[in-house]
């Protein structure tokens, strides 16, 4: 069964074991929820209910005949994210990145700079413009470091639209 008519719409469920994936793929942009439980007919209903496409390294779940699922190989989180990303025939858009909140999957709402002041340090405040910020857990993000070291390590990987 194909759970995913758009490539561009797909969305992802992941199982527990792999935790640092979940973070990366919502870091990459992609609606990812994570599924912290062994059960495995509440992952495939979940999976069902929310047109989710299934991501797992447990062997307990990977055969399933009837529902199309992607069984990770690989121990590094970069060979996962390959794995998925070539499977699927993805390329992500550059603006797709830090589009999301990596902890609670929200997509993320642009905000001003004044709305920053005294909540990011002195030295952010000054040398950042761009914020954006969690509508769930309020987290605050911004245009920095970290966020050139994602796009170098995306592109790296091959998987980051040139455009
Ligand atoms: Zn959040």
């Amino acid at each position: 069964m194909n759970l995913w008519p758009e490539k561009e719409g797909v969305r992802f469920i992941v199982s527990r074991e792999l935790g640092r994936l979940v973070r990366w793929l919502r870091i990459l942009g992609y609606d990812t929820s994570y599924f912290d439980s062994i059960d495995k007919r509440d992952l495939l209903i979940t999976a069902l209910r929310e047109g989710r496409l299934i991501i797992t390294r447990t062997s307990a779940f990977k055969d399933h005949h009837g529902l199309e699922m992607i069984y990770i190989e690989s121990d590094k989180v970069e060979e996962q994210i390959k794995q998925v990303m070539a499977k699927l025939g993805l390329i992500i858009p550059q603006e797709a990145l830090f589009s999301r909140c990596v902890g609670c999957n929200q997509i993320l709402e642009n905000i001003s700079k004044q709305e920053v002041e005294g909540k990011v340090s002195p030295y952010v405040f000054e040398t950042v413009e761009q914020f954006k910020k969690c509508p769930d857990c309020k987290k605050i993000y911004w245009v920095g470091t970290h966020w050139n070291n994602v796009k170098k390590f995306a592109d790296r990987l091959g998987i980051l639209s040139r455009k």
